[in-house]
């Protein structure tokens, strides 16, 4: 095709026209983003980072696992995005006869073309399923009513549509379908900018920046002194705006709407406030606000905020590397810390300062549940295992079975164990109040309990004190070095060395079912220990539909476990709903917090430890 001078003058003028919206559009949001200060290190672990892009982005692994049908529409459209960058490049060269994909590809242009092609229809094929996704099936769509999102499927599509005419034997008025195609490509970029497809640009920088876990938190520094005597206001938690990170500025930022988040959330589920999707768009919102407008209130509810549970689902599903966990944590954070009010679990927090433990229970009541169950107390130097029992096992009686029935365990294989003579809660549910003092101080307690008694290995049945030992305590004392498992870890490697045989005849009628707790599954990333477990016992097992990484909150989470919630719908009603609609008649549970919660909701719930001492044939 041939091109007159004016056409190359227009073309030049409405990229320079594009690029100059794109600027103007770009630079609020940029400075929206640099106005907050860093929260961590960001570009360690480079390497981890980049591959972390590479699988999330290129391949489009989250993207599809949450959605498998919708994830993949996106992945067509997204890879054909990715090859027609070539040929979109080509397109705006062809007037300065520049040629582009010829000088890159070669002989091999040819099959490149058919790439091209192949792609068009894919990217077709993709679009017109996400756009009737959207506008057809509005029941599952997350908002039928984004314009935008129509308008911008309507131009990809007639992107391709114009890409396949123009390289067609025969193309329908070639000029005009060059000029449209050019057309539809600089009002692209203008467009994604005040859209949501600001996550084009922004997903894989938002996800290489992301955390490397799943709740990553970082102690605040609480020294009195240094914060007297610092000239600058110490931030405690997400008071004001001002005080929210630059990470979470983008965050706010590069949110697709996609509202995975919110279907995943417990307490959105049973018809609550809490709204993760609704939380991250009012930040962006907020972003705009004067600096030292509060954070609860324009990002997040007081009531929203105290029904979350911690669970991790939503930052656990997001496609863009949104961390919604920070925003809850730090917005608790400022409760606890710096205005002192609107914390839902104040009780849990005043009796565990109390008391240590959030039973209310004096030392007395756990030695002598030692002492009745002859559970040898762990020495320094000779023991292997360091038992650590928690406030559950330790001080609430419906947990004595489990206690028991793992004591019974651990003596038939001959591991070498035991309990410290006295502990302090973990301080798991101190800090997802917000309530870091209180975690710093419980922790360093316990630290140096560990450190004294020279532990270097720890079994814990509960996962949330799992997850605190093994990734919280560490970066309060780098010296702490303490192998931490959790009990269905260890027992699987009894079971396996045949420590603990088992007596397959006992099969009694039994069809069981197991709940992933979520800081041993979506924390610590351990579902199939548990179901090996149940599996060797050679019981008939169902599968809850929410399961794995998809698991649905017991509702104990948060602390939830201790106080009675007022919510119309509670989350531990909605599980026990799907448990009773399994068909199966033992609930098997992996961690203290969810036994309490679901207790009954079969008719018989067992720890992970009961079903194995239950069958274990006798020495
Ligand atoms: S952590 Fe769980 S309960 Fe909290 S907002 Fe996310 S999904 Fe909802
Ligand atoms: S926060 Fe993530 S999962 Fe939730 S709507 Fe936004 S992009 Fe989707």
């Amino acid at each position: 095709m041939s091109f007159a001078i004016w056409e190359q003058v227009l073309l030049l003028a409405l990229v320079a026209g594009s690029a100059a919206l794109f600027i103007k559009d770009l630079t609020p949001k940029i400075r929206a983003i640099r106005a907050g200060d860093s929260d961590r290190p960001r570009t360690d672990r480079l390497g981890e980072r980049i591959l972390r892009v590479i699988k999330e982005v290129v391949f489009q692994s989250r993207v599809v696992g949450g959605r498998p049908v919708a994830g993949t529409l996106h992945a067509l459209v997204f890879l054909g995005f990715m090859v027609f960058a070539f040929e979109t490049t080509d397109h705006f060269l062809e007037p300065f006869h520049l040629p582009f994909l010829a000088t890159l590809f070669g002989g091999a242009l040819p099959a490149f073309k058919v790439v091209l092609a192949v792609a068009a229809v894919l990217v077709s094929v993709g679009i017109l399923g996400l756009a009737f996704r959207r506008f057809v099936m509005v029941k599952i769509s997350p908002d039928p009513k984004s314009y935008s999102s129509g308008i911008v499927a309507m131009m990809i599509f007639l992107l391709m549509l114009t890409y396949l005419n123009g390289v067609a034997e025969t193309p329908l008025l070639e000029k005009a379908n060059w000029w449209v195609h050019s057309l539809l490509i600089v009002a692209f970029p203008p467009l994604i900018l005040r859209s949501k497809h600001f996550h084009i640009l922004m997903a894989p920088v938002d996800i290489f920046f992301r955390t490397h876990r799943l709740g990553d938190l970082l102690p605040l520094n609480l020294d009195m002194e240094a914060m007297e005597e610092s000239e600058e206001e110490i931030s405690l938690g997400l008071e004001k705006l001002a005080d929210v990170p630059w990470k979470m500025r983008m965050d706010f930022l590069t949110c697709v709407e996609c509202k995975r988040c919110t279907e995943q959330c417990p307490a959105n589920n049973c018809d609550q406030e809490l709204n993760p999707r609704g939380f991250i768009l009012e930040g962006r919102k907020a972003l705009f606000l004067e600096p030292d407008s509060a954070v609860i209130g324009n990002v997040i509810s007081e009531v929203a905020l105290g029904q979350c549970t911690s669970c991790g689902a939503c930052e656990s599903i997001c496609p863009v590397g949104i961390e919604h966990l920070q925003v809850l944590t730090g917005a608790k954070r400022a409760q606890a810390l710096a205005s002192g009010v609107g914390m839902v679990a104040s009780e849990f927090l005043e009796t565990t300062e109390s008391h240590g433990n959030c039973f209310a229970k004096q030392p007395s009541v756990r030695k002598k549940l030692i002492e009745e169950l002859g559970i040898p107390i762990f020495e320094k130097g000779k023991t292997e295992y360091l038992l650590w029992l928690g406030c559950v096992w330790s001080y609430n009686p419906d947990a004595r079975s489990s206690l028991e029935a793992f004591v019974k365990v651990l003596e038939r294989a001959g591991v070498s164990y035991g309990v410290l003579e006295s502990e302090s809660c973990s301080g798991h549910h101190s800090r997802r109040q917000g309530e870091e003092m209180q975690f710093q101080t419980l922790a360093g307690e316990n630290i140096e309990r560990f450190k004294d008694q020279q532990v270097q290995k720890l079994i814990s049945p509960c996962p949330h004190c799992l997850h605190t030992f093994r990734r919280e305590y560490p970066t309060l004392d780098g010296s702490l070095s303490i192998d931490s498992i959790h009990h269905s870890e260890l027992l699987i490697e009894l079971m396996r060395n045949g420590s603990v045989p088992l007596d397959g005849a006992k099969a009694n009628g039994h069809t069981v079912t197991f709940h992933d707790p979520c800081y041993l599954g979506r924390y610590e990333q351990q579902y199939d220990a548990p179901r090996e477990i149940i599996g060797r016992t050679g019981l008939p097992f169902k599968e809850l539909g929410r399961r794995r990484e998809r698991s649905f909150c017991c509702g104990g989470g948060n602390a939830g476990f201790t106080f009675q919630h007022e919510e119309e719908k509670r989350v531990d009603q909605e599980r026990k709903r799907e448990i009773k609609e399994s068909g199966a008649n033992l609930l098997v549970t992996a961690c203290p917090e969810c036994k309490m919660m679901l207790d009954a909701t079969v008719e018989e719930t067992k720890d992970l430890a009961e079903l194995v001492a239950d069958r274990m044939k006798p020495s």
